[in-house]
């Protein structure tokens, strides 16, 4: 995983000086494999005075008891991040998320979410009737997929399209919606087929019903969760530390504020700095709008990328005292129908879904609010909205007590929305890059950690390989030159 060392800097005496933009977890990954290559000089700017980005940890009550604000946990399998904690002595803090059950809180009631989903879209229609998710019309309804016409869709179209047209409204609001709207934080109409539930189209290329073609395929298997014991912030504390001891530089409160091509190859980086500041390679892991803004000048084609939209959450943390809860919450938290009209998406029983955060005689609420269209909870202030968590936290689950202690965070633009043809917007975007810039983040190819640390990675062994053939090409001009003068290469 890690750029094996070199046996000489690229290119000769000087090594080429990388710059990495953005320090979340993408532009730390990118940070992280660049400084261990040994190859590069390399220098990350964050705009911010933290490190991070979307990661973000607090502290509730007395005693403390951690919270994250942010993303709490990641999808292990086929992550690089499990190898790369390891590497920078975190693998025996990872731990793994309780596999409880999960809600939905549809219609005034906590509904079981029924065994046996593909991509969160029902199999068995026997087991949706069990949990008693939809009416009977909408069953009915949705029973239909397996007579009518097949559906043509040659392109990316939005999950309700699609999913709509087989399985009908009711599933798209009560069953659909929830579950990629707890990723996402969008909607059926907000997000593409191919960027939030990939490989659906190809599963149903050529069969007449959707659930026929879900079942045809591999046999879902439920993501598996971890995170580290200390919180995600000590990965990021963690390779911090780890680059600065490789020799990289991190700059904070330092905003890049335009790119240009340099006279003798590389380019110009502008930040709060009066100077331009030269470097040979950039790796841009920054939202899409400040990637777009920020390259547009020097690749037109990238321009697109700056109307990605971005749905707003903000994250309600509240401390209760274990008697608050009248018997026991259920499972590991619940998600909510958008079709209901609340601002409450999602609800994470923290202690539950990570046992080792238990405390004795208190219980956390993770509450996630808002989401794509849904700007209502960034227009009230932090106690109002603790309380409208609060009021509808206790309509699913009666609270005898208020919040003991309670903790807001504030993301306006917390995830990007993979709208139909998103896929060939990026591919598009990237094909334009020129040599030595490279993308990587939420926006592009996976808006979860793991997603972005692989293409954190990808950046930076993508400069490196620039570099190398960069300077391949040097050399290779020298050996021209020299040989048509009989002198010495430049
Ligand atoms: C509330 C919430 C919950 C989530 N839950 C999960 C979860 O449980 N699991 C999961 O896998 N994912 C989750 N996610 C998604 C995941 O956290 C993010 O997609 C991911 O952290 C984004 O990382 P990034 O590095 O691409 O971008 P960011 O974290 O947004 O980092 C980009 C950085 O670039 C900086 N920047 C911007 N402009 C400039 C500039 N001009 N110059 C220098 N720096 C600049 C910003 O300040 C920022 O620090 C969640 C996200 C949110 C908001």
């Amino acid at each position: 995983m890690t750029a094996p060392a070199p046996d000489r800097p690229i290119g000769g005496a000087r090594r080429p000086s990388v710059a990495v933009v953005g320090g979340g977890i993408s532009g730390l990954v990118a940070l992280h494999h660049l400084a261990r290559s040994g190859l590069v000089d390399v220098t990350l700017h964050e705009a911010s005075p933290r490190l991070g980005g979307k990661i973000l940890g607090g502290w509730l009550g007395d005693p403390g008891v951690p919270v994250e604000l942010g993303p709490d946990g990641f999808v292990s399998r086929g992550s690089d991040l499990p190898e790369l904690c390891e590497a920078i002595g975190l693998g025996d803090e990872l731990v793994s998320a309780a596999h409880g059950v999960v809600q939905i809180w549809s219609r005034g009631r906590l509904r079981t979410l029924p065994r046996g989903l593909v991509m969160g879209l029902p199999v068995h229609p026997l087991g949706l009737l069990r949990s008693r998710l939809l009416s009977v019309a909408e069953l009915g309804r949705l029973s239909l997929d397996l007579i009518l016409p097949p559906t043509r869709c040659p392109g990316d179209v939005s999950i309700a399209a699609l999913v709509g047209t087989r399985l009908g409204r009711g599933a798209v609001d009560r069953l659909v919606e929830p579950l990629v709207g707890g990723v996402y934080a969008g909607t059926a109409e907000s997000l593409g087929v191919d960027g939030a539930l990939p490989g659906l189209r190809a599963r149903l290329d050529g069969r007449r019903s959707l659930i026929r073609a879900l079942r045809s395929g591999q046999p879902a298997v439920a993501p598996s969760m971890v995170t580290l014991r200390g919180g995600l912030t000590t990965l990021v504390e963690a390779l911090r530390a780890d680059a600065l001891a490789r020799g990289a530089r991190i700059r904070l409160d330092s905003a890049v504020r335009g790119l240009r091509p340099a006279a003798g190859g590389g380019y110009q980086l502008l930040d709060d700095g009066s100077r331009p500041v030269h470097h040979d390679a950039v790796v841009v892991a920054t939202p899409a709008s400040a990637a777009s803004a920020l390259l547009a000048p020097l690749v037109p084609g990238v321009e697109p990328l700056g109307g990605v939209a971005y749905a707003p959450v903000s994250v309600v943390a509240l401390l209760y005292p274990a008697t608050a809860v009248a018997g026991e919450p259920r499972g590991t938290g619940f998600l909510a129908c958008r079709a209901d009209g609340g601002m409450l998406r999602a609800c994470t029983w923290t202690d539950r879904k990570w046992p080792h955060l238990a405390r004795d005689g208190v219980l956390l609420a993770r509450c996630s609010m808002g989401g794509i269209g849904d700007r209502r909870p960034l227009e009230l202030d932090d106690g109002e909205l603790a309380g409208r968590a609060h009021a509808e936290l206790s309509d699913a689950v009666p609270l005898r007590q208020g919040p003991l202690d309670r903790l807001v965070a504030r993301w306006p633009n917390a995830i990007p929305q993979y709208a139909p043809g998103h896929r060939s917007l990026v591919e598009s975007a990237l094909s334009h890059l020129p040599r030595g810039i490279r993308l990587a983040g939420a926006a592009y190819e996976g808006v979860g950690l793991s997603a972005c640390a692989r293409q954190g990675r990808t950046a930076a062994q993508g400069v490196l390989d620039d570099l190398a053939s960069r300077s391949h090409d040097r050399l290779a001009v020298s050996a021209a030159f020299g040989a048509e003068t009989g002198a010495p290469g430049p």
